[in-house]
């Protein structure tokens, strides 16, 4: 048999394996909402999702880590809208996993803590279907938390219950007051939104002190946290006051009291404040950290990516000099380089010229430092110094995005000219910019409140994506940080707000941010 038949043979061998067994289940917690919160093991089980069935309550930045190829299935579970009821909830999940998939329920907070996480693990019993359970981190801990509430303390609760508001229509809700009256514990109600006339008047009716601090606390650990505290006699009236809105905590106790002095979250420089990244990938994950250690919240909505080309000929390495433009050209190149049987011996004594730090970063690790890279990271101020430093008769390769920018070149031939030399250069795209279909995560709803605070574009190709994928989106009302004066002028072409990065990297971004938005009240 020739290796490329026995590869098949065992490739099929290996497929067929696998549609005949059967899948498995894993039940997540996917947290409050902070991504941040999210666990690691949570996390891990996600990025090997086939299929990943998920709630309302998991939030943008969770969903972002589904990864591309896993199939999505949305059925929000919201007061009022269930978009799937639990009968056929549970059903999908045994269909899935007796496909032979792997699949994730995600459900915000933890599962097993008013999640129904029971009943779905009953059924795919039933059909013999493996499962684990991931906990997650409760919002009826994480958010009177962010919050600077801790649910017990020595001097003020030594238990803590967590309880259920969620009632029926028209039913008054039925509990035991008088019991957790007596507990002198802290009381956390989950789903109570709707009936806190019931809890309030309950409470007081079972002898509790009308004076009890109470706290509402609305999309905690997210950027629009907000709360209420007011004495429990008075609470309804100042909720209704602040208009506040579901998914909401009540928190009943003298804990709250604490608040005052411990809440911590507004205090974070970037608090309160909503980004979306276009472009996750290269070294934008350090922004998104960055920006989160700052208490923004940060919300990934990759609209573009990269696909290598598929080159004709095997590329010579007979050149002088090699230019990168970007991370993904650095990667691009290396990966062509093994796939071709080579390392990064085969670059010999070829300088390397990058455009900026992002670049210069992406080189490193793979034990090459560059040679050269501009001031100002643009193409033009790259070209103009190649021109300047190479010397005559040079060989360069350049090694970048299908759509490159022109200038690159001409400033390279101009400068290079005006000096008296001549240069051979080789303008390679290695890969190309795609736009990506089926986005994952959904800015919708923040587009439709407006309660986007900015927008980062990190290439013209990203404004034009990003507006093809949010059609319902104003450009009027969108302000946009620009890595560079190409992105910028894309941006303003479309009429968004235009700012500017001094510096074209992402230590460039995080100062533009931090000089528009740090202290600048809301
Ligand atoms: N299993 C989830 C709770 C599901 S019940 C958990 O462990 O957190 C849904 C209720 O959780 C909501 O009605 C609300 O009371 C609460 N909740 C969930 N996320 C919240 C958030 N970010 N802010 C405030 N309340 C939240």
């Amino acid at each position: 048999m020739r290796r490329s038949e026995a590869r098949e043979h065992a490739l099929k061998a290996r497929t067929t394996k696998q549609s005949s067994k059967k899948g498995k289940v894993w039940l997540v917690g996917a947290g409050p909402s902070d991504p941040g919160l999210f666990t690691l093991k949570g996390k891990a089980v996600l990025s090997m999702a086939e299929v990943v069935v998920y709630d309302a309550l998991v939030s943008a930045g969770v969903l972002a880590m589904i990864p591309d190829h896993a199939e999505r299935i949305y059925v929000g579970k919201r007061a009022g809208d269930h978009a799937m009821a639990q009968e056929q909830i549970n059903e999908l999940l045994v269909k899935k996993a007796l496909e032979g998939k792997r699949v994730v329920r995600l459900k915000g907070g933890d599962p097993f803590l008013f999640g129904r996480g029971a009943e779905e693990i009953l059924k795919l019993r039933e059909h013999g279907i493996a499962y684990e359970v991931v906990p997650g981190v409760t919002s009826a801990i994480a958010v009177p938390a962010y919050n600077g509430i801790p649910v017990t303390d020595r001097n003020h609760a030594s238990s803590v219950h967590i309880i259920t508001g969620h009632k029926r229509a028209d039913k008054p809700l039925k509990l035991p007051f008088e019991a957790y009256v007596k507990t002198q514990g802290t009381l956390v109600f989950l789903m109570g939104l709707s009936a806190l006339s019931d809890i309030v008047h309950g409470l007081l009716h079972a002898g509790m002190d009308p004076k009890t601090p109470a706290a509402v606390m609305e999309r905690g650990t997210t950027a629009s946290q907000r709360r209420v505290i007011a004495p429990l006699h008075g609470i309804e009236a100042a909720v209704n006051e602040a208009d506040m809105q579901t998914p909401a905590i009540i928190v009943v106790g003298s804990v709250v009291e604490l608040s005052d002095k411990l809440s911590w979250y507004e205090k974070l420089p970037l608090f309160g404040r909503r980004f979306v990244l276009t472009r996750p990938k290269e070294r934008m994950d350090e922004l998104t950290q960055m920006l989160r250690m700052r208490g923004a919240e940060v919300i990934e909505q990759p609209v573009i990516e990269t696909k290598p080309m598929v080159l004709k000929e095997t590329v010579a390495l007979d050149y002088d000099w090699l230019v990168f433009t970007s991370p993904a050209g650095v990667h691009t190149f290396i990966q062509m380089l093994w796939d071709t049987g080579r390392d990064v011996r085969s670059l010999g004594n070829m300088k390397i010229a990058v455009i900026g730090s992002g670049t210069k970063s992406a080189l490193r690790e793979y034990g090459l430092v560059a040679d050269l890279i501009p001031e100002v990271y643009d193409g033009e101020s790259l070209g103009t110094l190649l021109g300047e430093n190479l010397v005559d008769q040079s060989r360069v390769l350049i090694a970048r995005s299908s759509i490159g920018n022109p200038k690159l070149v001409t400033c390279m031939r101009e400068r290079a000219s005006a000096l008296g030399k001549t240069l051979t250069i080789k303008d390679l795209a290695i890969y190309q910019t795609l736009e990506k279909k089926n986005h994952v995560t959904s800015i919708t709803q923040f587009l439709a409140e407006d309660t986007i605070d900015g927008i980062y574009f990190t290439s013209a190709s990203t404004v034009r994506a990003f507006l093809r994928a949010n059609t319902k989106a104003d450009p009027t009302k969108i302000k946009a940080l620009c890595i560079g004066e190409m992105t910028a002028n894309e941006a303003r072409k479309a009429g968004m707000n235009v700012y500017v990065a001094e510096e074209a990297s992402v230590e460039g971004l995080l100062q533009l941010t931090e000089s528009i938005y740090t202290n600048e009240k809301k």
